[in-house]
């Protein structure tokens, strides 16, 4: 039709078309108008080639490179594209504040060495699953590395980071984790900081963030530093 219309060539415009039974069929069209000898507008050849297959498999593969497979949590990289969105916004409203929580499990080698590997894996999965039980639709839970994690905080005041950070840390110190006939425990560290006013970019909050967890695993562990 608009090739029809204004007599030039349509091409690669990729459109969703919705089925009746809700699912969606990707297609690629391309159009090439025909003119007659005396130049008019004659025919129309067009193309529609079902991409449907290849979207999905893009679609999956950009969510496979966003999403940590073990735990369902967000990737670093996740985590890098949302907190240069929230850097962002926080320069334009300069009202809002985003706060950001560093975790790593404590002694988590010993899960490992004691109970193998596949226990590990539960309690990573257990600490995510508690993380994302404790934070809002708009937070964001990333798996950062093997037993450390981060969480995005929009629109959160330090001193609600800070509350829910505590009332994290005390639910994993609580949790009993079922293993194989054993109850396993395990406990967390946290470093919170904001994005202040004066950061050049997201590395600055990032590493307040990594120093507060130091200092939290320097003070034995188990608790919450900002
Ligand atoms: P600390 O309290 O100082 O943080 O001690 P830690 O034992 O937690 O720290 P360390 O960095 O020495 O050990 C982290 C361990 O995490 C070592 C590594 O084998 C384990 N690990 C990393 N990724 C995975 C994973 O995907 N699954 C399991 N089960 N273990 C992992
Ligand atoms: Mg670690
Ligand atoms: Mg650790």
């Amino acid at each position: 039709m608009v090739a029809l219309r204004t007599g030039e060539p349509v091409r690669n415009v990729v459109m969703g078309v919705r089925r009746p039974d809700d699912t969606c069929v990707w297609i690629r069209i391309n159009a090439i108008p025909l003119r007659g000898e005396d130049g008019a507008l004659e025919q129309v050849y067009a193309s529609f080639e079902d991409i449907t297959q290849r979207v999905s498999l893009e679609q999956e593969l950009k969510r496979q490179a966003s999403t940590d497979f073990l735990t369902g949590a967000a990737t670093r990289r996740g985590l890098m594209a949302r907190l240069a969105t929230e850097f962002r916004r926080t320069r334009r409203l300069a009202a809002s504040s985003c706060a950001v929580l560093a975790l790593d499990l404590d002694h988590f080698k010993h899960i490992n060495d004691t109970f193998g590997h596949a226990a590990g894996d539960i309690v990573l999965r257990h600490l995510a699953g508690r993380a994302q039980a404790c934070i809002r639709d708009t937070d964001l839970l990333a798996r950062t590395g093997g037993e450390e994690f981060a969480v995005l905080l929009p629109d959160t005041p330090v001193a609600a980071a800070a509350q829910l950070a505590e009332r994290l840390r005390q639910d994993v110190e609580r949790a009993e984790i079922a293993f194989e006939g054993h109850v396993l425990r395990i406990t967390v560290s946290i470093g919170l900081a904001v994005i202040e006013p004066g950061d050049a970019g997201i590395a600055a909050v990032l590493s307040r963030a990594a120093q507060a967890l130091y200092r939290a695993k320097d003070g034995g562990r188990n608790r919450v530093m900002a």
